[in-house]
């Protein structure tokens, strides 16, 4: 298997409570260029990842989350597309986080997203997260210092809880610069195809780049660790983003162990060869 020998390190881009996103590339593919074997690499992991997918179902006890933030445009949509393409869908989930409903803002912050934890034996994606609500929502100011410093503390109690009922949670940025953005803009107004995904909105997000980028920083500094890190991958190559989203899928999977159960009968009482 030539495959095999394509390596990549996902622990580069872990962020750590004393990581500053400058720090961090947004086009690094570790001395890798797309090759062959490179794309023949994420087909194998993601078999692996289907095959362990089934081993958690089967067990249903444990479950995997898997949060994808980023700036838009930054490729949110088409990592799903790519993470879950071999996998089940009976027992994948993705949900995309909107603006919060009337009612969803009639209850605390974290009411619409715990119903979207996974189930045992499930694999959800969140596109988007409760993280919105200390990015967008800080940078809006639609909260104060002290109220996003409680959502911390929050975040990490809601996850901890998670962790503790057997979810693995694991956390992506995917890290694009400002001017890959805007490349990515004048691409979806170039392509009518494309045009349903442009909001003129997110040009006005766009001047906030800063401040979101400040905002990010201190939500991840503040909220990862072993037990539910954020990894900050660079995203602009996306063969490699592929890549290392299906490593770091592998890796949390296998690390998961999950087995097949024992039968609930007696197998020597049920001969193949008698069955009618
Ligand atoms: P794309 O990257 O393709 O544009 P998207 O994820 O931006 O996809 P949209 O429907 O364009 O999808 O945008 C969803 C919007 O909802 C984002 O602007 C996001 O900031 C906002 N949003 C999500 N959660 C919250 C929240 N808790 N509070 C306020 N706004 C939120
Ligand atoms: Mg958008």
């Amino acid at each position: 298997m030539v495959a095999k020998k394509v390596k990549v390190n996902v622990e580069n881009y872990y962020f750590s409570s004393r990581s500053k996103l400058k720090d961090f590339s947004t086009s690094d593919t570790q001395g890798l260029e797309e090759t062959k074997d490179v794309r023949k690499k994420i087909k194998e992991n993601m078999r692996e990842v289907a095959e362990l997918q089934e081993k958690l179902f089967a067990e249903s006890q444990q479950s995997l989350l898997v949060v994808l933030q980023a700036m838009d445009a930054a490729g949110k949509d088409s990592s799903i597309r790519k993470l879950t393409s071999k996998l089940n869908s009976a027992s994948c989930v993705v949900h995309s986080f909107k603006k919060p409903t009337k009612k969803e803002l009639s209850h605390d912050f974290l009411w619409r997203v715990h119903q979207r934890a996974p189930a045992k034996g499930y694999i959800n994606f969140f596109n988007r997260s409760h993280y919105e609500e200390v990015l967008v929502v800080k940078v809006h100011k639609l909260i104060g210092p002290a109220e996003v410093k409680r959502r911390y503390k929050q975040i990490n109690d809601f996850e901890s809880l998670l962790a503790a009922n057997g979810t693995r949670v694991v956390k992506v940025m995917l890290n694009v610069s400002k001017r890959y953005q805007l490349g990515r803009f004048k691409k979806r107004l170039e392509n009518p195809g494309k045009w349903w995904k442009f909001n003129p909105g997110d040009l006005d997000e766009r001047k906030l780049w800063t401040s979101y980028m400040g905002a990010f920083e201190k939500a991840m500094q503040n909220c990862s660790s072993k037990k539910a890190p954020w990894y900050v991958l660079p995203a602009e190559n996306r063969w490699f983003r592929d890549l290392v989203l299906s490593e770091l899928m592998l890796k949390n999977l296998k690390a998961m162990k999950p087995k097949y159960p024992e039968a609930s009968f007696n197998v020597k009482d049920y001969p193949p060869e008698d069955l009618v």
